[in-house]
């Protein structure tokens, strides 16, 4: 067995509900979607549960949040340290229950651990602020404390890497967390939780409540008053919902939510750099990720020979079951997947595009899909309205840099950007131009913990990781002193 564990352990079944581990009455199976093989069944809880859980959370703040930031840091590290130190079996559980590649599984643990280490340093430096009052006998002085018991629910794609990018901030702050992790992929999660138990975190400050109901477990953390904030990573008519939930008692909200990503190849671009940069951004995690290239667009006088560098390397990727060596592109999580990849290739392609390479299902079955690529994409086409989340890069050709911005630009959503040039000025037009959240610029790749991950316009609000990662954890309280 591909994925057998070094530590049995970490394959934990139970819920992990206010600092005890719950079997709870019905199960929630988690399949692999390499081979369709039944992994585990896990604990389906319910509402009531994540009502314990919130109490819990409630109970154990005050304490750890009148724990010095130093002891709450060590704690973290402690995490960190345990989490890259079982990297092997928590890259094994990701490819089992998600099917990424067992090198982006790994990658994606040592991304998730990062937020867990560079939180424990940031919980140190939560400074307030004395402000010069204007009036004599006073003092003004700026408070930051912890926002209150935050609830998270996680999408399946980045299984360990969302969680952390949440739990991390709101610990860190001294806040206490419920996470709902994705139907699909509970097991990361859980397996996290095991090591946070054993790195000391303090019985109830996280939860971790997989369900088969994220409506009825999202309805009790919108509904419940004790939950001061709600961070959310999925699909955009979710999180709109959420927000609309949220709003009876007036919740913080962190979204990041969907994004439509414009790559652009200018040019003056390194043509060798840009094929490297849209292989990375569009096939990693089989184009299943938020932040993946959506829509390429690439200039005149270049086209032909980016297309054809481009299709030689997709033609290489090698498909097949991420657990196997050198696999490149993984199985799509779901059948639906699947099907709205077919539908934008159909739909594309009886507007006028052309497929280059792939365009069909893969011979592996399942829900294998060959990379794709298509040329003479269109704005009339939905390719160019929609997130595909799925293998497939459709080329759109453009002359004009006003015109390509524009382009880039005419779409609800604004969480990353991608282009290549080496113009200066045109560097900077660009990056400035572009609406969104992050811009990539000769580089396909932009995750790191030390940077603000998030969007603007419809993909969300908030930014993740940075040092304003944990701002939206922490209330600001003013304290006006007078010493007469
Ligand atoms: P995707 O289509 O990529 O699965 P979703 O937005 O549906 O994206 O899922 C992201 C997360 O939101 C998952 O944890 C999922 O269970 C959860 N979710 C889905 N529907 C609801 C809902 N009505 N209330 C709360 N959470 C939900």
């Amino acid at each position: 067995n591909a994925w057998t564990l070094t530590r049995g352990d970490l394959l934990r079944t139970e819920a992990f509900v206010g600092g005890r581990w719950v079997a709870g009455e019905r199960r929630l199976a988690v399949t692999n979607p390499a081979t369709g093989a039944l992994i585990a069944e896990v604990a389906d809880t319910t509402a009531a549960d994540t009502r314990t859980a919130i109490d819990a959370a409630a109970a154990a703040m005050p304490a750890w949040a009148a724990t010095p930031a130093k002891a709450r840091a060590a704690i973290l590290r402690r995490w960190f340290d345990l989490i890259m130190a079982n990297q092997e079996d928590l890259a094994r559980l990701m490819t089992a229950e998600q099917g990424k590649p067992l090198a982006e599984s790994r990658g994606e643990i040592a991304y998730a651990a990062s937020f867990i280490e560079w939180f424990a340093e940031e919980a140190k430096r939560v400074y307030g602020d004395v402000i010069p009052a204007p009036h004599g006998g006073q003092r003004i002085l700026v408070l930051k404390q912890p926002v209150g018991v935050v609830a998270a629910i996680t999408p399946w794609n980045f299984p360990a890497a969302m969680i952390t990018r949440k739990v991390g901030p709101a610990l860190a702050a001294g806040c206490g967390i419920v996470v709902k992790p994705a139907a699909q992929t509970p097991l990361s999660a859980l397996a996290l939780a095991v090591l946070a138990e054993e790195a000391g975190l303090p019985a109830g400050l996280l939860s971790i409540v997989p369900t088969s109901d994220a409506r009825g477990v999202g309805e009790e953390m919108t509904g419940n008053p004790l939950v001061r904030k709600l961070s959310f990573t999925g699909s955009t008519e979710i999180g709109k919902l959420l927000y609309r939930q949220s709003a009876d008692t007036v919740k913080k909200l962190g979204l990041e939510l969907g994004g439509n990503a414009p790559f652009i190849v200018f040019d003056d671009a390194d043509v060798d750099e840009a094929v490297k940069g849209a292989i990375a951004s569009k096939y990693r995690n089989a184009g299943q990720t938020c932040v993946c290239a959506n829509r390429l667009y690439v200039q005149a006088g270049i086209h032909d020979a980016f297309v054809a560098r481009l299709a030689d390397a997709v033609r290489a990727l090698k498909v097949g079951d991420g657990a196997a060596p050198g696999i490149e592109v993984g199985p799509l999580i779901e059948e639906a997947a699947v099907e709205k990849v077919e539908r934008h290739i159909a739909d594309a392609t009886a507007k006028g595009a052309r497929v280059v390479c792939g365009g069909a299902r893969s011979a592996l079955g399942g829900t294998f899909f060959e990379p794709t690529l298509l040329v003479g994409v269109t704005a009339a086409m939905a390719v160019a309205q929609e997130e595909t989340f799925g293998p497939l890069a459709p080329v759109f050709r453009f002359e004009d840099e006003a015109d390509v911005i524009a382009q880039a630009n005419d779409t609800r959503f604004g969480l990353a950007a991608y282009f290549y040039a080496r113009d200066l000025a045109r560097v900077w037009r660009v990056a400035e131009a572009l609406e969104y959240g992050i811009v990539g610029v000769n580089t396909g790749l932009i995750s790191t913990e030390v940077a603000p991950f998030g969007g603007i316009k419809e993909s969300g609000v908030g930014r993740e990781g940075s040092r304003y990662g944990i701002d939206d954890y922490l209330e600001i309280k003013y304290v006006c002193m007078g010493l007469n």
